[in-house]
């Protein structure tokens, strides 16, 4: 199954593959139903490679976020299995969803940041809590995130007085500073002023073009998708509905609705 869907996926991304790569997400047959009615997924099937960057699109309410959220367990998949790194979380094993959740870096579109801390201590807090990593070395892993979003010079500063976009830089150094396998992005920009938006796309352009990161991105910002995404993955009514490269899904979409949407956007 897994050679099948290594050649499956070839001609959907510009992931360079790699002989006897795994997918560091896989996502099959995911259902998710609400109050037993609803039905928000539909048989979700999604592999995720080593350092490829998803940019999944889709209008409000699609599942997008649900998604997101059931790889990480802040929701129960209905029916279907995840993988991380070849480990299945869903299914009747017991998943240490602490261990997890370290594995797995989440940026929302609300920065969630602890606001009696400052910017330092935030990037400090999970590598000494969680990781029990002694307080020097979370000082200077924290001192090198803040450099590479920009940000070191604000080190002292609390979130009510940074703008929100380098809050949100933060928000991205602390999620990288535990060194997790995935990064998921909620819409991470949906939030800010228009002219704080730039600022943290570059910082995830440069996570994605340099630190090797894997990244899965929701998002409206159509030209970060269309410029740092392997692939696009277009949802709506809780299927994908189309998935590939970004020329291919931009250019020339094959579905009607992924046309529409797109022409609704730009
Ligand atoms: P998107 O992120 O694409 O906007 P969501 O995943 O947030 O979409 O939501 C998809 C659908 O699931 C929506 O119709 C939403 O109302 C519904 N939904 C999301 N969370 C819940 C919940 N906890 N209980 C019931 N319905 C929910
Ligand atoms: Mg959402």
């Amino acid at each position: 199954a897994a050679r099948l869907a290594f050649e499956h996926d070839r001609a959907l991304t510009r992931h360079h593959f790699e002989e006897g790569e795994h997918p560091v997400v896989r996502i099959e047959h995911l259902n998710k139903t609400f109050d037993g009615s609803t039905q928000v997924l539909r048989d979700v099937n999604l592999d995720v490679w080593p350092g490829e960057v998803v940019v999944v699109l889709g209008p409000s309410g699609s599942g997008k976020s649900t998604m997101l959220r059931c790889i990480n367990l802040l929701e129960k998949p209905t029916a279907g299995h995840i993988l991380i790194e070849d480990k299945e979380i869903t299914g009747s094993a017991k998943t240490d969803v602490n261990k997890l959740r370290q594995n797995l870096g989440m940026v929302f579109q609300s920065f969630n940041l602890f606001p009696h801390l400052t910017a330092k201590q935030n990037v400090m807090i999970g590598q000494t809590k969680v990781l029990k990593k002694d307080k020097a070395e979370a000082a200077r892993e924290a001192e090198r995130q803040l450099e590479a979003v920009g940000l070191l010079d604000r080190a002292d500063f609390k979130p009510a007085q940074l703008s929100g976009g380098q809050q949100q830089r933060v928000a991205i150094a602390r999620a990288v500073a535990m060194h997790p396998d995935v990064l998921l992005f909620d819409e991470p920009t949906s939030a800010l002023d228009p002219e704080l938006v730039r600022g943290v796309l570059d910082v995830m352009r440069d996570l994605a073009e340099n630190g090797g990161m894997t990244m899965i991105v929701v998002t409206h910002e159509m030209g970060f998708a269309r410029e740092v995404a392997d692939r696009v993955v277009f949802m709506e009514g809780g299927v994908v509905v189309e998935q590939g490269l970004p020329e291919k899904v931009f250019d020339h979409p094959e579905n009607a609705r992924t046309a529409e949407f797109l022409g609704s956007i730009d």
